[in-house]
């Protein structure tokens, strides 16, 4: 017997589940994000160890920010600043004689929601909505890769957006009108001084409608079958947020058909579920 192991390198917290051929998670594990490099590594492979038991670990996926290298498993995950340019494949791989797979964690989300979340459709658009935003775009259950193997940016389109507040529109990447900053935690929190949570009704409003916006692009350009919303703003939202964004954007679509949107099933684990699919099946179809 051996197992499959799924790691979800967040920069908060580091999520592990051990899991069988079938995806039944067997065992799981998380311990908070170190401040050091080596740490982190140490913490990994204790988990793995933990977590296999006295099993063979037959394969070892995991999801962690962007950018990084998917071919050659080297990462630098952005909010994560001890973490540079790190080969990752080469670290884990060597020292548990097993594949290794590694790829962005909203690629792998959507791994998550597809193998494990009823989200097996031919064309899959996952979005996570949290303290930044991103997505995954699986064609067939395999991921879609830009020019060069490049992550497409799905936050980082412009929009016809309504705000309350527009001198407090920023974003991140140094743009200063993506959707990111208009419907993102830290957005919400520059343009509203509240975490979503203490957002008012007519704010949620105004986020919804300005998400609707973004997947009316989405649903015109990609033409998904579906689309999954996760994360802690999406969650939060709930399906209240959810239906409104829906409706915006089916009243701006007019020449593609609407694809469905809905909440994610996995919830907060969607990543590490699809960290699973990774370590069961590689980069091939999930
Ligand atoms: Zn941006």
């Amino acid at each position: 017997m051996g197992i499959y192991l799924g790691l979800d390198i967040g920069g908060t917290k580091i999520m592990a589940a051990a899991a069988d051929k079938a995806g039944n998670i067997l065992r799981r594990a998380r311990v908070e994000t170190s401040r050091t490099l080596q740490q982190d590594l140490d913490n990994l492979n204790r988990l793995a160890a933990e977590l296999a038991e006295d099993e063979t670990i037959l394969g070892i996926g995991a999801a962690i920010g962007g950018p990084l290298d998917w071919e050659r498993g080297i990462v630098s995950p952005l909010h994560q600043p001890a973490w540079r340019g790190i080969p990752l494949k080469e670290i884990m791989g060597s020292r548990w004689k097993c594949p290794f797979w590694v790829d962005v964690d909203t690629n792998v989300a959507a791994m998550g929601e597809y193998r494990w979340g009823g989200g097996a459709v031919g064309r899959l658009l996952y979005i996570t909505i949290s303290t930044g935003m991103g997505g995954g775009f699986l064609v067939d259950g395999k991921v879609y890769r830009g020019a060069g193997g490049g992550h497409p940016e799905i936050a980082h389109q412009s929009i016809n957006f309504r705000c309350s507040n527009p001198s407090a529109i920023q974003c991140e990447c140094g743009v200063p009108d993506c959707l990111e900053a208009l419907v993102s935690g830290n957005g919400i929190r520059r343009i509203y001084g509240v975490p979503a949570e203490g957002l008012a009704a007519e704010q949620w409003d105004e986020i919804a409608y300005n998400l609707g916006q973004g997947l009316r692009n989405l649903a015109d350009i990609y033409m998904p079958d579906e689309i999954r919303l996760g994360g802690g703003v999406a969650v939060g939202g709930g399906e209240p947020f959810i239906n409104k964004a829906r409706d915006v954007m089916r009243e701006h679509v007019k020449l593609v058909p609407p694809p469905e949107v809905a909440l994610s099933r996995l919830g907060y684990d969607t990543a590490l579920m699809g960290a699973v699919a990774l370590a069961i099946n590689g980069f091939g179809q999930v």
